[in-house]
């Protein structure tokens, strides 16, 4: 079998080429190294099966003889999409296009890369696949929220139109290996802060909440819904059920390192959901998945990950200018 992953060079992308080669898949990854770089994937070059490509979806490729592609190519930390609105909405939305029509052209599984995002700032609780979202069309988020709505929009006409086989799955929070320490999402950001003992940035007053999931469990989910033969893969939440304030969060990054950082209250960031966690009913039924890894061992994981590339080399923590 043969699998593209666009977006394979990063966070979850790189993840996702590890398991396939597992698998005996022969991968190609498409990537445009915009928010990754070659850091993630650095071990598979070179390796039998494993081919990159530095390429930007936005530009149609041709390439024969595969049997998946995967579409994870997005900037996806809200750092990254809100500094390159126009650039987030156009990779999902012609990259999207792009990697539709190679899927068509080798009669190839499309899987798309969505997002928990499509539910904005949900008024529903636990969120269920059946839930249209509360998205503002015109926030700070919306550029990642409407892109991916509209990728998920267009991956439904291609299946209507072209009988394509497709999935969607919708990726809640996930942490693990390989995230950027200056990526700026909540687990880079406490961990390095606690490795360094700088004070832990809490944006807002502690009490939203995100249910994380470990990385090596999120692409399990993908994998599962990639080969299945379940016709409720349109769409589909993957992500943990363990819901975590963010002060929970941060005092328990606090005692697993054993830091003595400070908590820093910042106000909140506009736009933002309150709170979040999937209903995954769907994934236990259509594809027996589950998390099987606690938050406190896939910290202690990440912990140990982001330590020892600290001391191979002085990175920086991004936070919010104010
Ligand atoms: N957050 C925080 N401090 C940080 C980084 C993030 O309090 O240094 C909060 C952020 O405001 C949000 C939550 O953590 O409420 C998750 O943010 P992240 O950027 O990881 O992802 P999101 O779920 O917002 O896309």
């Amino acid at each position: 079998m043969k699998a593209l992953i666009a977006g394979g060079a990063g966070f979850i992308g790189s993840h996702l080429c590890r398991l396939l080669l597992a698998k005996g898949f022969e991968v190609i990854c498409v990537d445009n190294l915009m928010t990754s770089t070659l850091d993630s994937i650095a071990t598979l070059m070179g390796r039998k099966g494993f081919h990159f490509i530095k390429h930007d979806i936005r530009v149609p490729l041709a390439i024969g003889g595969i049997d998946y592609v995967f579409n994870l190519a997005s900037p996806a930390s809200p750092i990254h999409y809100q500094k390159r609105p126009i650039d987030t909405l156009i990779i999902n939305g012609t990259g999207t296009y792009e990697l539709l029509k190679l899927a068509v052209d080798n009669k190839a599984r499309f899987l798309l890369a969505s997002t928990s995002e499509v539910y904005g700032d949900p008024k529903l609780h636990p969120q269920p696949e059946q839930y249209w979202g509360n998205v503002n069309p015109v926030g700070v988020r919306s550029c990642y929220d409407e892109g991916k709505r509209f990728a998920e929009s267009l991956t439904t006409a291609f299946s209507n139109e072209y009988s394509l086989d497709t999935r969607i799955v919708r990726i809640f929070n996930t942490y693990g290996p390989f995230m950027r320490p200056d990526d700026g999402r909540v687990i880079p950001n406490f961990v390095n802060q606690a490795l360094k003992g700088r004070p832990m940035t809490i944006y807002g007053d502690g009490l939203r909440t995100r249910s994380l999931c470990f990385i090596d469990d999120l692409v399990r989910g993908l994998y599962l819904a990639a080969i299945s033969d379940s016709i409720d893969v349109k769409p589909i939440n993957i992500g943990s059920g363990d819901e975590r304030t963010l002060l929970e969060l941060a005092n328990l990054i606090k005692a697993l390192v054993g830091s003595s950082s400070d908590l820093k209250f910042l106000p909140a960031l506009e736009d933002e959901p309150t709170k979040r966690k999937p209903d995954i009913t769907r994934a236990k039924q259509a594809l027996g998945w589950e998390p099987l890894t606690s938050l406190e061992e896939g910290l202690a994981v990440t912990i140990a990950w982001f330590s020892e590339l600290r001391s191979l080399k002085e990175e920086t923590t991004h936070e919010y200018p104010r």
